[in-house]
């Protein structure tokens, strides 16, 4: 059987799952609306713990430009988002808008998750545009699994990276 919350394959005879932690519960109970939601706020509120003091970001680089070369003079760190407000497949944008990202050429973001005490996972993320995006947001969306991608564009009309371990 598969995890309900990062939907690793586990083990049915364990009382948690050994990746998330989260209970492993034997879905005996009838599929209707009810029970349905109280399920769905059952994992709500084990994201919101499971995720609590995690956020994902992005690394923006100032670069100078002279005829010969192109020096990075300034390396931020921004956060796009906390990771506890995160819900399976919905997107939290960002609010800056990214109007330097004009490309219909692969690009690279430097991603990383920053998680208390400890140092950050740094993630390179190649980002294949197939249309022009300029003008555009930047966002996180959280998959099914613990994994979420970098979604680039606006509501409705996005492109996003490959997944990445959130945990
Ligand atoms: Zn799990």
């Amino acid at each position: 059987m598969r995890c309900l919350l990062c939907n690793k394959s586990i083990n049915p005879d364990i009382a948690k799952c050994p990746v998330c932690g989260f209970r492993v519960i034997h879905t005996t109970y009838k599929n209707n609306e009810t029970n349905n939601n109280v399920f769905k706020q059952i994992k709500i509120d084990y994201l919101e713990y499971k995720l609590s003091g995690i956020s994902v970001g992005l690394k923006v680089y100032d670069y100078a430009v002279t005829e010969n070369d192109v020096t990075i003079i300034a390396e931020n760190d921004i956060i796009l988002c906390e990771c506890k407000n995160l819900r399976p497949n919905e997107i939290i944008w960002f609010n800056d808008i990214f109007e330097e990202i004009i490309s219909d050429r692969k690009f690279a973001l430097c991603v990383f998750v920053k998680k208390q005490n400890e140092s950050n996972r740094v993630f390179k993320v190649d980002i294949m545009p197939n249309r022009n995006i300029s003008h555009s947001k930047i966002g996180v969306i959280l998959d099914n699994g613990l994994t979420f991608r970098i979604v680039i564009g606006k509501e409705n009309d996005y492109i996003s990276s490959r997944a990445i371990q959130l945990l």
